[in-house]
């Protein structure tokens, strides 16, 4: 079981949004409404510089820089939240003696603070991120790969693997590995990012119902 972190385990958007804010108006761009902001949270934010406000990659690797330099005096847990029912449906998932590791595409010293944070490191298998420039390990299907590579080495059964998580670039790095893809409505889609989902679900109890058949 593969986890994708923002928007699925955990939600940290008003720290993101807060730097997000902060490092456009510091380079100069005008900053998107909230609305618009919420939807940079997921993929890489050295993509999101270039796509969303017309960064050249050297403008967004100056970006990325400024932001995480941002995040880290904010500390990387502050103003975070679990998402309602997600703690414990991963302690049952362990209890049930399913392995499970994160695929994030942030950094992963921020993904394992997160996760040591919110008590659920004990329950994974392995945490696997972003590398800290974004671009060595970056994109979500290279993260899967890793991922999977770990739980593998922690000795782990990956021959029916599931990824949980809540944007399009989930689902295409899923499909990338042929690693089907639950998607989650309550992070920060737009309606039709779950496009070529397994299944699409709207609450945890759904998310459990569906992944702990035994129960209900
Ligand atoms: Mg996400």
């Amino acid at each position: 079981m593969l986890w994708d972190v923002d928007g699925t385990v955990v939600d940290a958007s008003d720290g993101i949004l807060r730097r997000l804010k902060i490092a456009l108006e510091h380079f100069g761009k005008p900053a998107p409404t909230r609305a618009e902001l919420v939807h940079w949270i997921g993929p890489p934010m050295f993509e999101s510089f270039q796509k969303n406000v017309s960064m050249t990659p050297a403008e967004a690797t100056e970006a990325v820089a400024y932001y995480r330099v941002i995040g880290k005096a904010d500390g990387y847990t502050t103003g975070a939240k679990l998402y309602p029912g997600i703690a414990e449906l991963i302690a049952d998932l362990d209890a049930a003696g399913i392995p499970q590791a994160t695929a994030s595409s942030k950094p992963e010293i921020q993904v394992s603070a997160l996760m040591e944070y919110f008590d659920l490191a004990p329950h994974l298998q392995a945490i696997a991120g972003a590398t800290p420039d974004e671009k060595t390990l970056a994109s979500k299907a290279d993260i899967v790969a890793e991922a999977l590579r770990r739980l593998r080495a922690a000795g782990a059964d990956t021959s029916r693997p599931v990824l949980i998580g809540d944007r399009h670039h989930d689902v295409e790095g899923g499909a990338a590995h042929g690693v089907p893809v639950i998607f989650v409505r309550w992070g920060f889609s737009w309606p039709h990012e779950s496009e070529g989902a397994a299944a699409a679900v709207e609450t945890t109890a759904e998310l459990r119902a569906l992944l702990l058949l035994d129960e209900e």
